[in-house]
């Protein structure tokens, strides 16, 4: 990685618009290895990791190849261990709707495999998802999906009892827009789950552009636990729990990675680890910092004010 500043004007947040970025380092894409450096900039005001300048969609195309974990439909692991660790992985939580008919939005939906899970409980299953083969994927599976970046339609207001984004809003453009959106389509009374890596845990400050989470180029921004908080009460939404989770799989991968390019030097790898065996290795100290609240992965509860 060349530790040099990008020669362009300043770097400007997305999240809070404060000019003047400090430039960290240059990231890689760590999943699928492709070719490319993203420059990472911190934001001097609000804390998050931003990329800057923002890749072109057309450059970002490249990086979402057929098989991106989202766009294809869950399969059961034939292993016990696989399918015990695939329950505590849960993507979130999985509430009951509040009435029969209530209506879930799913932004980002991929293949619809957490569409699925909520459909079972009783929710009027809704998607927003860009990626048609994915849409494909989640419309056989039954689910109403629009084919459409979140912030290029119009969503219907007070329309969801419940809104979910599960690792959407760190690939935005522009997330305080879509915030804004995602609360006027809530109906009063409705709530909003989100979930993303956290700029401010331990593990991104200390591995740097070894921290898997990051993604670059995908990962447009990364919040702090503040900055996201803050960005949703902005929106029109009222906080109701902010809680941290540490995935051991992304755990081991990171501190494995960033072990290679100590000993190696850094080589674009797919470096995410996902046989059983290596992710019960890192359940213990993904516990740990699970305990005491170092995880580097954010779950915001949000309401709607008003009478549901
Ligand atoms: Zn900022």
């Amino acid at each position: 990685m060349r530790p040099r500043r990008p020669d362009n004007e300043a770097a400007v947040c997305p999240v809070c618009n404060h000019a003047g970025g400090r430039f960290l380092y240059h990231a890689c894409d760590q999943t699928y290895g492709l070719p490319g450096e993203s420059p990472v900039h911190r934001c001097a005001q609000c804390r998050v990791l931003y990329l800057w300048p923002q890749p072109s969609p057309e450059q970002l195309a490249g990086y979402y190849p057929s098989d991106y974990y989202s766009y294809t439909p869950e399969v059961e692991d034939p292993s016990w261990i696989g399918r015990t660790i695939r329950r505590m992985l849960r993507p979130l939580e999985t509430p009951a709707p509040p009435f029969s008919g209530a209506r879930v939005l799913d932004v980002g939906c991929g293949a619809g495999n957490y569409l699925t899970a909520l459909r079972r409980l009783g929710w009027e299953t809704w998607g927003v998802e860009p990626a048609p083969a994915a849409v494909a994927v989640a419309r056989q599976s039954g689910h109403h999906v629009l084919a459409a970046d979140l912030e290029r339609i119009d969503l219907p207001e007070r329309h969801f009892q419940l809104v979910t984004m599960s690792h959407v809003i760190e690939h935005l453009r522009d997330p305080c827009a879509a915030l804004t959106q995602v609360a006027r389509t809530t109906a009063p009374g409705g709530h909003v789950l989100i979930r993303t890596p956290a700029a401010d845990s331990p593990l991104a400050r200390l591995l740097g552009p070894d921290w898997l989470p990051l993604d670059a180029p995908r990962h447009l921004v990364i919040f702090t636990a503040r900055a996201l908080r803050s960005a949703c009460e902005q929106a029109g939404l009222r906080l109701v729990r902010i809680s941290r989770r540490q995935d051991p799989r992304y755990l081991i991968s990171s501190l494995l990675r960033k072990w290679l390019s100590l000993r190696q030097g850094l080589q674009p790898r797919q470096a995410l680890l996902t046989r059983p065996r290596h992710i019960v290795l890192g359940f213990p100290l993904a516990w740990l910092m699970q305990a005491l609240r170092l995880g580097d992965e954010i779950t915001v509860k949000c309401r709607r004010p008003g009478e549901g």
